[in-house]
């Protein structure tokens, strides 16, 4: 018997499960022998304040501090390593999407300063507060700090059934029953499929796969580089090392699943860099996908439906489910524990609509 039982293992579940501790006993459940096997653990680790919704880079602002005040609360190594991002306008599409963006307008002749391998552009923005998150870091720090409080992690096997027991709730996990006051869908692309075995309304959430790869070409990748994305969402690329990581940015949508990466995703993320560029990408040293989740406003979804008190969804995190993360799981915990909304985080309301 447990006050909350979250259900999901990736940077959602860690991050509300650690952030609940403070004031409840919570029981952290994982389908998988191993927790961030799905999309957390196959991210861009990419931080930049610019990118998203309103609601989105609101929750992408107000973490940054949160970032900094985690690495002592947790004992990390650095979360956030500085690592600007120029945002690339290359015809009339582009253009206006680079309008809509808030970032600083710069000169095509900056930007190709910024990256000497660049053709020509037709207009760019910079986004300085941008940075490379270390992911694993922040995860495995979340789940320390929520042993630390006292919380408790099992990777048994997927939750199987939920049914209600009073006002709260009865969890098959693997072999063993749980008894839960209040239960945090935090199972990712399968937070619509775990809503329905405990016959809660679906959320409409439409799981999308995105490819990644790391490639090499004729010029090696200079570590100085910024993040290069095109505005319109055909491509990004950054330095990795010796290499590069490459995204067609793909949104191919899928089943919930164990996405793998479609060769044809990775050759469409090449010529579109290749088109942009003089880098000449010839060779891809492994490549991987992974499903960005989102409702149709792109916003997460925080809190139950009015008809089905204790079901609370923690879900839709999309593209920016890590960079939002310190914040959104302050505000998840306030919403589950019915609590004030930190100060510093800005209370949306983003309840399943
Ligand atoms: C290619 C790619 C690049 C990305 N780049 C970035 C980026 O640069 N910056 C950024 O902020 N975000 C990025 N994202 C998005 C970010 O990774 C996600 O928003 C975030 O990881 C979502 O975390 P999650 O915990 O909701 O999902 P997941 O990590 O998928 O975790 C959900 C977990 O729930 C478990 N589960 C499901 N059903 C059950 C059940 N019945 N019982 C128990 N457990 C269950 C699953 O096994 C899974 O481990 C990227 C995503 C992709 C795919």
């Amino acid at each position: 018997m447990v006050d909350v039982l979250v259900i999901g293992g990736g940077m959602a579940g860690v991050s509300i499960a650690y952030e609940l501790a403070a004031h409840a006993s919570v029981l952290l459940t994982e389908a998988e022998p191993s927790l961030a096997e799905h999309t957390t653990g196959r991210s861009a680790a990419i931080y930049a304040p610019s990118y998203g919704g309103p609601i989105v880079r609101a929750l992408t602002v107000a973490s940054g501090p949160r970032y900094r005040a985690l690495e002592t609360e947790l004992d990390t190594p650095p979360l956030l390593t500085p690592h600007g991002s120029l945002w690339i306008a290359i015809d009339d599409d582009g253009v206006e999407h680079l309008a809509a963006l808030p970032a600083e307008p710069v000169s095509p002749r900056r930007a190709r300063e910024l990256c000497p391998v660049l053709h020509d552009v037709r207009a760019a923005g910079w986004d300085d507060t941008a940075s490379d998150i270390d992911v694993m870091a922040l995860h495995h720090g979340y789940v320390r700090g929520l042993r630390a409080r006292g919380g408790t992690v099992r990777t048994t096997g997927p939750v199987t059934a939920l049914r209600r027991d009073g006002r709260g709730w009865r969890a098959d996990v693997g072999e063993d029953e749980v008894r839960a006051e209040v239960v945090v869908n935090a199972a990712g692309a399968w937070a619509d499929e775990l809503a329905d075995k405990a016959g809660v309304p679906a959320i409409g959430l439409r799981p999308m796969r995105r490819t990644l790869a790391l490639a090499s070409g004729a010029v090696p990748a200079d570590p100085a580089w910024p993040l290069v994305a095109d505005a319109a969402d055909r491509f990004y690329f950054r330095p990795e090392g010796r290499h590069l990581l490459i995204s067609p940015a793909d949104e191919t949508p899928s089943e919930p699943c164990d996405a793998k990466p479609d060769e044809l995703d990775v050759a469409l993320a090449i010529e579109r860099i290749n088109a942009a560029t003089t880098l000449r990408l010839r060779s891809v040293h492994t490549a991987w996908a992974g499903l960005r989740s989102f409702v149709a406003d792109r916003a997460p979804v925080v809190g139950a439906w009015p008809d089905h008190p204790g079901f609370v969804f923690f879900a839709g995190q999309g593209g920016y489910g890590i960079q939002m993360a310190p914040a959104l799981a302050a505000l998840g915990a306030a919403v589950v524990l019915g609590r004030p909304v930190p100060g510093d985080v800005p209370a949306r309301d983003v309840s399943p609509r």
